[in-house]
């Protein structure tokens, strides 16, 4: 029998941490909760979890010195969770590693789409990376280096294939502008932002795919895009 994943939600609102407690639970987490960061790096050192859930506001720490001190030592998933103005944070949190986030208020739906996500990518890592991206009409072969739409080839250029391989390896998660820019462009690319928005706008045209409506590629305003994937 596969034992539950183990949670830890560090919130100090008793409202979200109660609502998270209780979704978690009903999905069939086994989950601890803390207020503080203190108490959550005392936690995540004496039994690691599976999974942390982390409110970016902690009484006693900003949530990213919780992230910083955390992945010196551990990969263990981070999903953080912040408020809807606070895009610099977010992508403050990203950049030192957490592996998503969610905008408070956000639904039981959303909160478990982006939990699963998350543990199987963090499988993927213990085991082997996982070397197809298919979903809907789209597949991309990141062992072959070749994307298919309804089973015909799609012609990149190497760059839009870097990037969408990119976004096809960390499907159903967020990347920061930043990590595409650094991955995809090298270093020193910041100044290269505006390439980003063209090469996204050309990769969805080659992917039919519609910006306001998109079934691939999705936009995170202010913070970087998401490739979809299968719930
Ligand atoms: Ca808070």
């Amino acid at each position: 029998m596969v034992s539950k994943a183990r949670v830890l939600i560090v919130e100090d609102e008793p409202e979200i941490s109660r609502f998270l407690e209780t979704a978690l639970t009903d999905g069939g987490y086994r989950v601890e909760t803390v207020s503080t960061g203190k108490d959550a790096l005392k936690l995540c050192a004496a039994a690691p979890p599976d999974l942390v859930i982390l409110d970016l506001g902690l009484p006693d720490m900003d949530g990213k010195d919780v992230i910083r001190r955390t992945r010196e030592w551990s990969r263990v998933p981070v999903i953080i969770l912040s408020a809807r103005d606070q895009e610099a944070e977010k992508v403050a949190a990203l950049e030192l590693g957490a592996d998503d986030y969610l905008t408070k208020p956000f639904g039981t739906q959303e909160l478990m789409a982006r939990i699963k996500v998350a543990l199987r990518h963090a499988n993927r890592r213990e085991q082997l990376a996982e070397l197809v991206y298919a979903f809907h009409d789209l597949r991309v072969d990141l062992a072959r280096r070749k994307a298919q739409l309804k089973g015909e080839e799609i012609h990149l250029t190497p760059t839009e294939y870097d990037l969408l391989a990119l976004l096809a390896r960390k499907a159903g998660q967020v990347v920061t502008h930043a990590e595409i820019l650094r991955e995809v462009w090298g270093k020193n690319s910041d100044e290269h932002d505006h390439y980003l928005r063209i090469y996204v706008q050309r990769l969805r045209q080659k992917l039919g795919d519609d910006p306001l409506h998109p079934s691939y590629i999705f936009t995170e305003p202010g913070i970087g895009y998401r490739l979809n994937e299968e719930k």
